[in-house]
């Protein structure tokens, strides 16, 4: 007889860290990866399987993570990796977990809580994946997590856009024309949202951001603690299809925060609570001008931070000792095309 007869459906408890300084430091998700210079989903990874710890099995649909991540014979994941089809991540994360469970059950490996990660991009997640994700989030008898890492468009295939695309944006289905400027007149999918007022069984939803890295990891233990489904929606600035300097990528994250186009929130057995710089928009303590102050000291469209952004443009890159600005005009776009 199995000895695991009194395994029911227990999860690691990953206590939150409480500051950077507590974070550990072995890394799961290490070199190895072509991701673009100044990718913010490759952050995600890496925050993610941080968070989560060793005993992890990670899944993940087809997009950028999954063709940048695991080039032929190559891979940064150091815990155990698994492909699945684009809109699978949820179907991916329902079986291994019903597989676990199933093996621990008839003694055939040993019972322990393994943690179940399926990530997905917003082409996976928010558009094909979506009936797969909603299926996996009724099924509270088995423990996973799926994290939809959004950079609001089909980024691996060059930038078309998705469901997750924010109105106006210039995507190679949406360019803008000398007589119809914008072309994209859809308004942003409110994924996150809908996922947790549709799916009473689903114990946590929430949105995170990389750019507040040590909330990020919190929400995913979180997650991963309580058990059941549940479902984390990341925006990830992504350089290449928002066309801006990588080293920016951080400020970016920020200005999505700071400004409310992306809010920072948790649904925890159906209580929604605002976290961040969001808790503080909602609750009227920082307006936009209020924003002054953040920790940086200033608006996000104030003189002081433009200035801070454009003096650190013009700094010297370390490779080539040529000023950052005339690299990107000179060597950008080949560099680019050939990164991936
Ligand atoms: Fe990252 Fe965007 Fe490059 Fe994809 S296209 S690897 S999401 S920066
Ligand atoms: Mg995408």
């Amino acid at each position: 007889m199995a000895t695991t007869t009194t395994f029911t459906n227990a999860t690691q408890i990953l206590e939150p860290f409480r500051g950077v300084k507590k974070v550990t430091l072995e890394e799961y998700f290490t070199s190895g990866h072509r991701t673009c210079q100044g990718c913010e989903s490759a952050l995600v990874m890496k925050l993610m399987v941080k968070a989560a710890g060793p005993r992890t099995i990670v899944l993940g649909s087809t997009g950028c993570m999954y063709v940048a991540n695991t080039t032929y014979y190559t891979t940064p994941w150091v815990v155990p990796w698994m492909h699945t089809q684009l809109g699978s991540s949820g179907s991916a994360a329902l079986g291994t977990a019903a597989g676990l469970k199933v093996l621990m059950r008839k003694g055939k490996m040993k019972a322990e809580p393994i943690n179940v990660i399926a990530f997905c991009g917003d082409g996976g997640g928010a558009d094909m994946g979506l009936g797969a994700i909603s299926a996996t989030l009724t099924h509270k008898e088995y423990n996973s997590l799926i994290l939809l890492y959004d950079n609001e468009s089909y980024a691996n295939t060059d930038i078309q856009l998705s469901g997750s695309t924010p109105y106006g944006a210039h995507t190679t289905f949406s360019p803008p024309g000398k007589a119809v400027r914008i072309i994209h007149t859809r308004w942003k999918k409110n994924t996150a949202g809908m996922l947790a007022a549709g799916h009473t069984e689903c114990r946590y939803v929430a949105t995170v951001c990389p750019s507040y890295a040590v909330e990020m990891m919190n929400k995913v233990r979180r997650a991963l603690t309580i058990g059941g489904p549940t479902f984390i929606h990341s925006l990830d600035p992504c350089p290449k299809g928002w066309d801006y300097d990588p080293m920016l990528s951080h400020e970016l994250g920020e200005l999505a925060i700071e400004t409310g186009i992306f809010p920072l929130y948790e649904v925890e057995d159906g209580t929604l609570t605002y976290y961040g710089k969001t808790k503080a928009l909602v609750e009227g303590r920082a307006g936009r001008s209020a924003s002054t102050s953040s920790s940086r000291g200033a608006s996000p469209t104030s003189p002081r931070r433009t200035s801070h952004i454009s003096r650190r443009r013009s700094t010297r890159c370390g490779r080539s000792g040529r000023s950052r600005r005339s690299y990107r005009s000179a060597a950008w776009t080949p560099r680019r095309r050939r990164s991936r």
